[in-house]
């Protein structure tokens, strides 16, 4: 405990991170003598036995009501509900204005619902929106759908990747890729739980999310996105997620429903870049892709969105060996499939399979896409009624996609009430729900190097505070917050802390200074924040990335910008103890650093309360417990996971050296020293 006043802050059931570090799966090692349930540990397998049960009531309970319904609809009203919209793109499909000043255009939202009759609206343009704001535009919209002949509601779907990042108050946790480092699915599930209750209190009853993509490429600028690189953990958090929303049951005014994404495949490109080809082999696919979406279907979600890239040279929105023979032949799916992003019209100028869009309609929706996430025009709707009309979409096929679709509609009560969750009791962003952000940002973080004990630093040290990530929320916490890249600073709270503020708040601003030193890729005053160093007691340097998702985040090179390098090798020549704490959605190349460095705090993104949760470990608050769910790399061109295969160059000496990783899966110290012994492994 070197000496220090440290609440052991490691929590019992971490325990059975034991389980994958130690085991394969179907084994359990626990301590000798220790009852699982008498000890309070709750391992991984017992939770996922727990919560493989989905939410009630089964698709049969409303079949009789989803029949009849199916039974009066014309074949226009029933492609309309196989037909996603935007709330709003550059030419608006159902609003004007943007932001805060959005409101509901009357005539665009007569011809989206009751003209074409379409089945679903989603997201925002381009801010996140108040409750207030949400519960006008939904009820506007629910209420059109009232006007309409069989009074179908619409289904409103949003991203909510980590909490109601669409709603302005809404509770923000840590992203995925540090929940998963926290290794606790109990955490997860209730972080879910919020995120549904307050999704839906905004009139909000689908969220697509979870990412069940395997983390296995590391440049890919969806990885924090993802549960990391191990499908056992993956899948374990992923059943957890879908509990969480989900529920009991859906027609809880504060569950919603899950979408799986992306089926399947997505997060493996080649390349590294987001939305490029992937080729994995079918056993790969089998062990390492689908176990995460096999588990999550069987714990009960209710639809699943499409991977809009391609595997082994089809694309996955053509593909119905993987949607139907897969995803629904042995996986078992029941609820309904949504394309991703305007990706019918994609196979024909992406992938090139289709010759014009009625082909590619044609061919998406017999692979089996039930619904299409069409964003800016009505071309789907328009060209699957031709096809349908001129026999080349068969009636049954639409049907089977409008009966998918009517049955969730009715497990999530909206046939009962539209405005479910509106008038629940749930308060969005309070003081407990932010409490449990906090808990996750601290289980999260990870403590990747300590040398000599450097962490934690004593209170009364004089500290330098200096890089580009350490003074804004941004790196905290990445893309999909209040904006799709969450790059603008105006719409982050002004109440949470930075790394700065937080340890200017633990140890009194006298004892901080700041000097930026860079920005993300540009060097500012390294100069400057080297004189400040020789007068500090010890440099934390906060290192990292700014901002991105989805395709604006690509890179060629995983090695962290040379301005940040530059910095850190300025600082560590004062020879004074010098602290990384890196805040990034993928594990950027820091090896031209890591040695010299005395300590390393792999942050993640952990979200607005994650200022906070990093001060709390600096200074010894908190102990820190997170482990890495992925391989830290050492070289840019030695991308591996942790189970691959050891060949014979990189068995011993030079290859050996060049196998290793920078920091090892499952790497993670903590201010205790542990010690096991007398371990038993009980076959299950
Ligand atoms: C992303 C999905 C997301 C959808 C709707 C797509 O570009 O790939 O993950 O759910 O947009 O925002």
């Amino acid at each position: 405990m070197l000496g220090k006043e440290i609440p052991v802050h490691t929590p019992k059931w971490k325990l059975w991170q034991i389980v994958i570090l130690l085991a394969v799966c179907t084994v359990v090692a626990v301590p000798s003598g220790a009852d699982d349930a008498a000890s309070g540990i709750v391992d991984s397998q017992t939770f996922l036995k727990k919560n493989l049960t989905p939410a009630g009531p089964p698709a049969s309970a409303s079949a009789a009501a989803v029949e009849k319904l199916l039974g009066q609809m014309t074949l226009k009203e029933k492609i309309g509900q196989m037909t996603q919209q935007m709330t709003q793109l550059e030419i608006g499909m159902v609003t004007d204005g943007m932001d805060q000043s959005i409101r509901i255009n009357s005539e665009k939202l007569h011809k989206a619902v009751a003209e074409y009759g379409v089945g679903s609206i989603i997201n925002v343009h381009d801010q996140a929106l108040s409750s207030e704001k949400w519960h006008e535009i939904i009820r506007a919209i629910q209420e059109e759908a009232k006007k309409t002949r069989l009074r179908v509601p619409v289904l409103y779907g949003i991203d909510t990747i980590h909490g109601p990042n669409y709603i302005v108050e809404g509770t923000l946790f840590p992203q995925p890729l540090a929940m998963a480092a926290t290794w606790n699915p109990e955490l997860m599930l209730r972080g879910s739980q919020i995120a549904a209750a307050e999704t839906r209190k905004a009139g909000i009853p689908w969220s697509f999310s979870p990412v069940l993509d395997a983390g296995r490429q590391p440049l890919w600028s969806r990885l924090w996105e993802t549960f990391g690189e191990d499908t056992y953990l993956a899948t374990v958090m992923g059943v957890a997620t879908v509990r969480g929303y989900e529920g009991s049951d859906l027609s809880n005014p504060a569950s919603v429903s899950a979408s799986l994404k992306h089926y399947v495949g997505y997060s493996y490109p080649t390349t590294g870049g987001d939305r490029s080809p992937a080729l994995i082999p079918e056993n790969t696919l089998h062990e390492y892709f689908l176990p995460t979406f096999a588990a999550a279907v069987k714990a009960g979600a209710h639809t699943v969105m499409v991977n809009s890239s391609e595997v082994n040279g089809i694309p996955g929105h053509a593909n119905g060996y993987l949607l139907k023979d897969v995803l629904r032949g042995e996986l078992g799916l029941q609820g309904f499939v949504v394309s991703d992003w305007a990706d019918i019209k994609k196979l024909v100028n992406v992938h090139h399979v289709a010759a014009n869009e009625k082909e590619a309609t044609r061919i998406a929706v017999l692979a089996g896409i039930d619904m299409s996430m069409v964003p800016s025009d009505y071309s789907f709707s328009n060209l699957l009624l031709e096809l349908a009309q001129e026999g080349k979409v068969p009636a049954s096929r639409i049907d089977e996609a409008v009966r998918r679709i009517l049955t969730v509609k009715y497990q999530l009560g909206l046939f009962e009430d539209p405005l479910r969750g509106i008038d629940s009791k749930t308060v969005i962003g309070s003081p407990e729900s932010r409490q449990v952000s906090l808990e996750a940002a601290r289980e999260s973080i990870t403590l990747l190097k300590n040398e000599n004990h450097t962490l934690p630093l004593a209170k009364a040290s004089r500290v330098l505070v200096t890089g580009p990530d350490a003074d804004s929320l941004i790196p905290l916490n990445n893309g999909w917050t209040y904006t799709w890249q969450g790059d603008r600073a105006s719409a982050y709270p002004k109440d949470r802390a930075t790394i700065l503020k937080a340890i200017q708040e633990k140890i009194s601003a006298t004892n901080v200074t700041y000097v930026p030193g860079t920005t993300y890729n540009k060097e500012v005053d390294i100069a400057k924040a080297a004189e400040a160093a020789v007068k500090a007691d010890a440099v934390v340097i906060c290192l990292g990335e700014w901002a991105y998702a989805e395709t604006p985040g690509n890179i060629p090179d995983l090695t962290l910008p040379d301005a940040q390098l530059n910095l850190a090798l300025r600082i560590l020549e004062t020879k004074k103890p010098v602290i990384l704490v890196l805040t990034e959605g993928r594990p950027r190349i820091i090896s031209r650093i890591a040695d010299a460095a005395n300590a390393i705090l792999m942050a993640y993104n952990p979200s607005n309360e994650g200022g906070q949760a990093i001060a709390d470990v600096l200074f010894g608050d908190v102990n820190p417990s997170g482990k890495l769910p992925i391989t830290y790399p050492r070289s840019p061109n030695r991308l591996f996971t942790y189970d691959h295969k050891v060949f014979e160059g990189e068995g011993g000496g030079e290859g050996k050296a060049m196998a290793a990783a920078q920091f090892e899966f499952g790497s993670g110290l903590s201010y205790t020293s542990f010690s096991y012994s007398d371990l038993r492994v009980r076959r299950l």
